[in-house]
């Protein structure tokens, strides 16, 4: 079986909300699919690891907010690669509570939608939630981000909990660069001295070595100390 026949699969990028009691937590996922109209039904495949899971199985509502492809990486490594058991993912966040009492990003979102589960499917590392809608709006026009954009143009990265994780070593380098190349030993980023990090000013052409101390990997935000060279 040749598994790279799932790599076309298309995909968005969106951030999905829970609570449980008053407490909120949300989480990157890819895998948001409308599965019929009439009851609007959308489902989501969400890691039992993962602290959102928790949440949704407890109050049985989820919400999903649509990012736009312009959603900075800081803003995906905040939800994406940082756990809601050690802080709390929503500080410094624009959201508000939807009609399910569960958080709703509205920063670099298009859109945005709430379910609550009337059904849910066990496979296996993932659960699938099918979720009724119970509100929906759209935000802006904006073009909404693709999981290829996010990792060809803007060069994020999944993480193993991910439904969609591929080992890295299947992934083939693309280009090579006369600087070294440092990797993110936390979330698997590639800085590419070529290319620099503009998010965070830092021109291409940029040596790591003359990356100022307190920048941070713009997916994970860990230190530059824990990137390895490559
Ligand atoms: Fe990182």
């Amino acid at each position: 079986m040749n598994t790279k026949a799932l790599r076309p699969i298309s995909y968005g990028l969106y951030i999905i909300g829970s609570r449980k009691e008053d407490r909120i937590n949300g989480q990157i996922a890819n895998t948001v699919i409308q599965v019929c109209s009439e009851p609007p039904t959308i489902t989501v495949a969400i890691n039992k690891e993962n602290l959102t899971h928790e949440f949704i199985q407890d109050s049985k509502v989820f919400t999903v907010s649509v990012l736009c492809q312009d959603a900075p990486l800081s803003l995906i490594g905040n939800f994406g690669f940082k756990s809601g058991r050690d802080s709390d993912k929503f500080v410094g966040v624009n959201y508000k509570l939807g009609e399910t009492q569960a958080p709703i990003v509205l920063e670099h979102a298009v859109a945005y939608m709430e379910a609550k589960v009337i059904n849910e499917a066990d496979v296996g590392t993932h659960t699938i939630f099918i979720g009724e809608l119970v509100d929906a709006e759209v935000l802006t026009e904006d073009e909404p981000m693709t999981y290829a954009h996010y990792h060809q143009v803007k060069r994020g990265t999944t993480p193993k909990t991910a439904p969609s994780y591929i080992e890295e070593k299947d992934i083939k380098k693309e280009g090579e660069s006369k600087m070294a190349k440092y990797k993110c030993s936390v979330c698997g980023y590639v800085y590419d001295p070529e290319k620099g990090d503009p998010e965070s000013n830092i021109a291409p052409g940029t040596p790591f070595e003359d990356i100022p101390d307190d920048w941070v990997c713009p997916v994970c935000g860990a230190g530059k100390d824990e990137f390895e060279k490559q």
